[in-house]
């Protein structure tokens, strides 16, 4: 198949690189001529496990290339990915106007039959709106179809998410494009739900929403854990060995982050409003998530107490492990109200130091997690990277001050590290 994609960030640029993996013809586009340029020079503006070298090996094999032009991208394809930011208001309703600009872009430069689908997150009906969008600025008058087909890859483990997805969701109002679609996703093996358009939209809010929600309620239930002396991991372990409920997003810590659930969870919240339901459960799944952060900050307060000029360690930055996202990252937004609050911050992360620095010029960057210990009256853990997992403790606590870990993502066992010597503190144990 003959593939465009419009947008080349997370989504769009690791869908193309997979796209044309399995044999598809890729043109991805982007109107940032900056990334552009990187990607023609080989260079992978974001990083994610195994991007570049896939990306590399079906560039060298014709099968993917570049471009600032989406008439260029239209022209040579069937089907027109559409993968570009929609991005929250301040009201947490969704900016939609990239998808429109899109939408209009593609219109005016369509000359023949095309299928539009929307790959990016929006709200229920868009797809409507952009079916109307193209007839209205399509001056050729040619036929068209739009489909939605929301994306669930996960950053950090995009590429094999993609690959191997759980389901193909494609949403259509018309029988038209879905022979093309499921070529396009037949070297995929994966089962392929057709739905209508409306329906496909709201599948996607809907099960982000639903992760979000799991998260916290695990996150409530540290509460109750804290207070009552039980152990949040053994609670979630039990609860989740019933297949009905399962262990994933069972782990308690500072909540979720990232370009997707935060901004997702608001926005289901604003389209339900709209349509005339006020979601008052997503809305307290939102409070604690913020509650979370608010009570780590807390504990490292009532362990140092006055926290002006102390330096503290942290460890983590990224919203997960394996990405250098920092966007909505919990881990960012406790080293903000550590700064507020006057501490000396040392910081490392494997992969996201140089997207933080841009917004956080001043804080003492270091090449290790031994460099950040070095000196330091606590240590604070807000990403659950692996490589944290197998440091040598006893190195740690020789480095430190103070022998105290703060762990926001409960990655040790408490017992370990009191026998070894350490205060410290975990979430909901
Ligand atoms: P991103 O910011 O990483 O990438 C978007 C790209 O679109 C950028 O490179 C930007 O320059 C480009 N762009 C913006 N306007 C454009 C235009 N008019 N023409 C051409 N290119 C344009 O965003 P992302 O994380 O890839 O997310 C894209 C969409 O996918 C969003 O709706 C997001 O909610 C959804 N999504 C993201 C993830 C994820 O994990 N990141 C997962 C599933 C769905």
């Amino acid at each position: 198949m003959k593939i465009c994609l419009i947008g080349s960030g997370y989504v769009g640029l690791v869908t193309g690189a997979c796209f044309s993996d399995v044999g598809h013809q890729v043109i991805c586009v982007d109107n940032n001529a900056t990334k552009v340029q990187q990607l023609q020079a080989g260079h992978i503006p974001i990083y994610e496990p195994g991007l570049e070298a896939l990306v590399k090996k079906n560039v060298a094999e014709g099968r993917l290339r570049f471009t600032v032009s989406i008439e260029d991208g239209v022209d040579q394809s069937q089907v027109i990915f559409i993968a570009v930011p929609t991005p929250p208001q301040p009201d947490g309703s969704v900016d939609l106007r990239f998808i429109e600009g899109v939408a209009r872009e593609i219109a005016a430069v369509m000359k023949s039959y095309k299928i539009v689908v929307d790959k990016s997150t929006v709200p229920v009906q868009t797809g409507e709106k952009v079916a109307e969008t193209i007839s209205r600025y399509n001056k050729a008058k040619v036929d068209f179809d739009v489909v939605s087909n929301p994306e669930f890859l996960r950053e950090g483990s995009a590429i094999g998410d993609l690959m191997n997805p759980d389901r193909i969701v494609i949403g259509v109002n018309n029988e038209r494009p879905v022979a093309a679609m499921k070529e396009v996703y037949e070297p995929f093996k994966a089962p392929i739900i057709v739905t209508d358009i409306n329906s496909a939209e709201l599948i996607k809010h809907a099960a982000n929403s639903f992760l979000a929600l799991k998260i916290s309620y695990i996150n409530a239930l540290s509460i109750i854990c804290e207070m009552a002396g039980a152990d949040v991991e053994q609670v979630a372990d039990g609860m989740g060995a019933d297949k009905r409920i399962g262990r994933q997003f069972l782990n308690a810590g500072l909540g979720y982050g990232g370009s997707c659930f935060p901004k997702d969870l608001s926005a289901f919240i604003h389209i339900a409003d709209e349509l005339g339901y006020e979601f008052d459960l997503l809305k307290e799944v939102e409070k604690i998530n913020c509650l979370q952060k608010e009570r780590f900050i807390k504990k490292i307060r009532e362990t140092l107490w006055i926290l002006t000029d102390k330096k503290i360690g942290v460890l983590g930055l990224s919203f997960k492990p394996n990405t250098d996202d920092i966007r909505s990252s919990a881990a960012i937004e406790v080293v903000q109200a550590l700064i507020k609050e006057g501490a000396k911050i040392s910081v490392y992360d494997p992969k996201a130091m140089a997207k933080t620095r841009e917004i956080l010029p001043n804080l003492n960057y270091c090449e290790n997690p031994y460099d950040v210990a070095d000196g330091s009256e606590a240590l604070i853990i807000l990403t659950e990277w692996d490589e944290f997992r197998s440091l040598d403790i006893g190195r740690i606590k020789n480095l430190m001050v103070n022998p105290i870990i703060l762990d926001g993502r409960n990655i040790f066992s408490p017992k370990v590290m009191e026998s070894a010597g350490f205060i410290y503190k975990s979430i909901g144990r």
